[in-house]
């Protein structure tokens, strides 16, 4: 099973399976798109593998019927779930067969994911239920942040935050799922070094496209180039890509500000053409920019006509930063 940057979260897993002092509750913390599903997947195979080594030995039938997800003692209890959403009712009969032995090997492993998504009730059932585990039961969690799930509940588990990934880890990683490496490169310098953000905004054509026209209009604003500028946003043509646009186009203005402010913190994918702008616009000039925005934001939806809405967004900005 092929990881990206997790090495010492395996490192950390290995001593515990070594040492013989595995925690029998695992909840893996971290942004989405940083690899929790994939370390639960792992974990889970560490707990059914044959071979009990340190690693998930990805050779044995445990390891290949978790692969598969057809293990018949590994529990994805999200997918059991009515719509995929945690119900009480359901979870509770799912928790009661907690009693029954595993069919496969000596262990049973439950996996909550998004277990932030759970409300105070299921969290509840599930206290009981990890309490007083019966001797083969084993716990995996993942959720997005730890700060909607109960006291109790963290009291019992071993939270691993996610560790960040490089760019180099991500970049490999984008290329070992089929991405020419021109784009996996563009997508690192627009999204980050976050394997899962990158691989979404691939797969979605639209978000990427939005990306490009807003780096053209801040390209085209930073050069002070009415024609081009224009032309990008003309590129806008329908209310959805406009909508979309218009909130991102914003970030790169704020993050030019916070640029020209002397940090380097960018909240946009347009990292470039914050900089640029940055460089070539006034930071009071590029406050006047950035409320403009705002305000078109705020009236999009008066707008009858997304085309002539264009022009008027391309000449107003203009006028204030040319
Ligand atoms: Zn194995």
């Amino acid at each position: 099973m092929k990881l990206y940057g997790k090495d010492k979260l395996t490192e950390r897993l290995a001593e515990f399976a070594e040492s013989g002092r595995f925690p029998h509750a695992i909840l893996f913390s971290g942004d989405k798109g940083t690899g929790k599903s994939v370390m639960a997947k792992y974990t889970a195979k560490l707990f059914l593998c044959e071979k009990k080594g340190g690693i998930p030995c990805d050779m044995c039938a445990a390891c290949h019927k978790a692969e598969k997800n057809i293990h018949p003692d590994l529990i994805d209890v999200l997918s059991e779930m009515p719509r995929e959403k945690y119900a009480v009712t359901e979870l509770r009969k799912l928790l009661a067969e907690g009693i029954i032995k595993p069919n496969d090997g000596d262990v049973k492993v439950y996996v909550f994911r998004e277990a932030e998504t759970m409300n105070d009730t299921c969290q509840n059932a599930l206290l009981k239920f990890i309490e007083e585990p019966s001797d083969f039961n084993r716990f995996v969690f993942t959720a997005d942040s730890v700060g909607a799930i109960l006291p109790t509940i963290l009291s019992r588990v071993v939270t691993i935050p996610m560790p960040p990934c490089g760019e180099k880890e991500c970049r490999a990683a984008l290329i070992d799922s089929g991405i020419p490496q021109s784009k996996a490169d563009e997508l690192v310098a627009g999204f980050g070094a976050n394997i899962g953000k990158c691989l979404d905004a691939y797969g979605n054509e639209t978000e990427m496209q939005v990306v490009e026209i807003v780096k053209a209009i801040s390209q085209g604003l930073a050069e002070k180039n009415e024609f081009k500028t224009a032309a990008a946003f003309a590129r806008l043509s329908n209310r959805d890509l406009q909508q979309k646009a218009l909130p991102l186009l914003l970030k790169v203005f704020r993050d030019g500000m916070v640029y020209t402010a002397g940090l380097d913190s960018f909240d946009s994918p347009c990292r470039e053409q914050a900089v640029m702008l940055a460089r070539s616009v006034p930071l009071k000039r590029l406050d006047l920019g950035a409320r403009e925005i705002q305000t078109f934001i705020e009236r999009q939806s008066l707008n009858p006509n997304v085309q002539l809405a264009c022009a008027v967004y391309a000449s107003r900005l203009c006028e204030l930063i040319l």
